[in-house]
């Protein structure tokens, strides 16, 4: 179990999350970082007392310091900021809870100094995760996945030594608040309408994603990147309750499933305890009281985001960068009303079809692959 961490992205979800994780645990937070939500950052901090705290931009950081002074904690700001907090050398793990592309630099920054990444941020892995993991080996950092289906899947895979073992792995989903709609009529919908997750409450953009199955998608490719396998070893299938939470298929018939009550926590304590596992007051799983368990194959059809992800899954190259790019920039523009929830995927297959894949990308292809897609969707809106 680790004893001290960096937290990229403190104020979101899976950051506030993460902080009662610590408190539970009695993890020391030695970095928080946040975009801008000064006021409760600025709780976060006195009440962990961390030695850096970074947010975005120059202005809130200045407005944060004066919050702060009098107490021990140094305020930076910037990607430099950002990277410090990651490559903190009192802290063994960086849980990377900041939400896009975003996460990248500081992502490879805690990677470079060897930490333990208690990865939460799926968008870097489906853009640039080949050289994530690439630079994971190189520099000896361990990636323990937080997103609830991968952490099955790795909590699955503990004692298995050789990855030629895994046949298969199933990826759970629970479609969603659209679930069983035409694309028509998922179409149409609202945002408040897709901000109604059924199991579990996030972040906004990532619930969005869950209502366009985007998500399911992102983690397809996500699930490749993490535990080495082709498209055609991940299956993605609907669960309605969120009880099993994923599963792996083994070459000798075996398959393990990781169940429980749906809570994040249990991901991210597990990331920050793992290989033991420690207490909690999560609910116990009732399955005498539970709905019975279901499963049934995604429609492709009312889902088009999930057949392109998979679609850019198998031509791989930097076609992943460019869906992940375009789906960032639509989905913003969807939070600020600006485009209706059907435009997302047809935003996301223009620029696929309109921007030339690069095959084995480096970073460089990526980041500009990554460029392209925004500015593609932001023209197609003007
Ligand atoms: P959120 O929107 O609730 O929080 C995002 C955090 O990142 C905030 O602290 C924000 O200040 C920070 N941030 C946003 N943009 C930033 C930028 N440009 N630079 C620096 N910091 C920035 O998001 P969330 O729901 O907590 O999700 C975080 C990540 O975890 C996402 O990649 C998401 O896909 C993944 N994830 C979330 C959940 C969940 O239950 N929320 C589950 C699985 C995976
Ligand atoms: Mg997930």
């Amino acid at each position: 179990m680790v004893q001290t961490i960096s937290l990229l992205g403190s104020t979101g979800s899976i950051g506030r999350q993460t902080l009662d994780v610590c408190r539970e645990q009695g993890i020391r937070v030695a970095a928080l970082t946040a975009r801008n939500s000064i006021g409760l950052l600025e709780e976060q901090a006195r009440e962990f007392r961390p030695r850096l705290v970074a947010v975005s931009e120059l202005e809130p950081a200045l407005e944060l310091a004066k919050r702060l002074a009098g107490l021990d904690v140094e305020v930076a700001y910037g990607l430099e900021g950002l990277r410090r907090v990651a490559s903190l050398p009192e802290s063994e793990a960086v849980v990377t809870a900041v939400v896009g592309m975003a996460a990248l630099w500081p992502t490879m920054a805690a990677i470079e100094a060897g930490k333990r990444v208690a990865f939460a941020n799926k968008e870097t892995l489906v853009c640039a995760g080949e050289l994530v993991m690439e630079a994971a080996r190189r520099y000896g950092a361990e990636i323990i996945p937080v997103d609830s289906e991968h952490s099955a899947i790795f909590q699955c895979l503990q004692g298995s030594r050789d990855r030629g073992e895994i046949k298969r792995l199933i990826l759970t989903c629970s479609g969603g608040p659209f679930f069983g709609l035409r694309r028509e009529e998922i179409s149409k919908k609202t945002k408040a309408d897709a901000l109604r997750h059924p199991n579990w409450s996030m972040g906004e953009k990532i619930t969005i994603d869950c209502a366009t199955l985007m998500n399911k998608g992102l983690e397809f490719i996500e699930a490749m990147r993490l535990f080495r396998v082709t498209p055609e070893q991940v299956e993605v299938v609907i669960h309605r309750q969120s009880i099993i939470h994923s599963m792996v298929e083994f070459r000798d018939g075996a398959v393990l499933a990781q169940m429980g009550t749906p809570d994040m926590r249990l991901p991210i304590r597990y990331a920050l305890t793992c290989p033991d596992r420690k207490q909690s007051a999560l609910p116990p799983l009732d399955l005498l009281q539970c709905p019975p368990l279901t499963f049934a194959p995604p429609d492709l059809e009312a889902f088009p985001c999930l057949r392109m992800a998979m679609d850019c899954a198998r031509t791989g190259g930097a076609s992943c960068a460019v869906l992940n790019g375009a789906n960032e920039a639509a989905v913003e523009l969807f939070r600020r009303e600006r485009i209706s929830l059907g435009q997302i995927p047809e935003l996301v297959a223009e620029a696929l079809d309109k921007i030339p894949n690069v095959s084995r990308p480096a970073m460089e292809d990526i980041l500009e692959a990554d460029r392209q897609a925004r500015e593609c969707v932001t023209k197609a809106v003007q």
